[in-house]
């Protein structure tokens, strides 16, 4: 562990209800956290201030809590405008970013997409030199070079964030910072040293990893990806499609160590369903990861 990265984070986003999903991420950040030496930091990442609600925020704690987690430092995206500001100034006077001007419409018209569906932005407005405005996105102009890390659990990786994903943007054309931007300015500052989270973003790591390099951070966080629990079709669990929420089955009666168990055994840790305290969940998720 790097004494100026002393924290792993569990970092959910407050655009709907935690569910049993969130609980095997946290259990896998808390497990992490034991093995490699790291704190723990409760990150509310609100950055869509768009899609964020408060009951979500207040949820969040309140259903930790009720499972019996416990953190040691706590941040909320909401409270970090200073941060992103200053960092993208930092980016803009190394000439890294440029505005951009195109709409949804056009932008999926005009770009390719990879296999996660996402945009490869390749470059139309780099050499406009359109103001930074309020209107206007911010894109990254992301390095064309192979990156390569090593995953704790799923071992290495290369991949050209510029043929992956092309100029990201930083902000969009709302004035909301984005997820990739908003994720590397908070490890950066808040000394994040190992990300912890769902196999679903493991391709967001190359880029994730010359955004911070160019934001002047020397040593990149280690990342680990733990598997997803999926739901009986086979498909990740999520908000949008209402899988059931902790607060949901908490007012059916069930008890947090119920509901520990059945993670527990749904995302094959143990064999079948068990009462599982907090402490003798992450010590199972730990013997079972590493
Ligand atoms: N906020 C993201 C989510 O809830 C996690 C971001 C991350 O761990 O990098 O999916
Ligand atoms: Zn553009």
């Amino acid at each position: 562990m790097n004494s100026e990265y002393p924290f792993t984070r569990f970092a959910p986003s407050p655009t709907g209800y935690l569910h049993r999903g969130h609980i095997l991420s946290a259990l896998c950040v808390y497990a992490a956290a034991e093995k490699f030496g790291y704190r723990v930091r409760l990150r509310i990442e609100n950055h869509d201030q768009s899609r964020a609600r408060q009951a979500y925020i207040d949820a969040i704690r309140e259903d930790l809590e009720w499972l019996g987690f416990t953190w040691d430092a706590e941040s909320i995206q909401s409270a970090n405008t200073e941060r992103y500001e200053r960092l993208l100034e930092r980016l803009r006077s190394k000439g890294l970013i440029y505005a951009c001007n195109c709409s949804r419409k056009f932008t999926f018209e005009t770009n390719p997409t990879n296999s996660d569906g996402e945009i490869i932005y390749q470059g139309h407005c780099q050499n406009l030199g359109l103001p930074f405005t309020k209107d206007h996105a911010v894109r990254f102009k992301t390095p064309n070079e192979n990156i390569e890390w090593e995953d704790l659990l799923l071992g290495k990786f290369m991949e050209n964030p510029k043929e992956l994903c092309g100029d990201f943007a930083l902000k969009d054309r709302i004035g909301q910072w984005t997820y990739q931007f908003a994720v590397v300015a908070d490890d950066f500052e808040e000394g994040i040293g190992l990300v912890v989270r769902g196999e679903d973003l493991k391709h967001s790591t190359s880029r994730q990893i010359v955004l911070a390099q160019a934001l002047g951070r020397t040593t990149p966080p280690l990342f680990l990806h733990h598997p997803l629990i999926v739901d009986p079709m086979g498909k990740k669990l999520s908000k949008r499609e209402h899988a059931a929420s902790i607060r949901g089955e908490r007012d059916k009666g069930k008890s947090a160590e119920a509901l520990l168990g059945e993670v527990c055994a749904k995302a094959g840790i143990i064999k079948k369903t068990q009462l599982l305290s907090v402490k003798d969940s992450i010590q199972l998720v730990k013997n079972r990861l590493f």
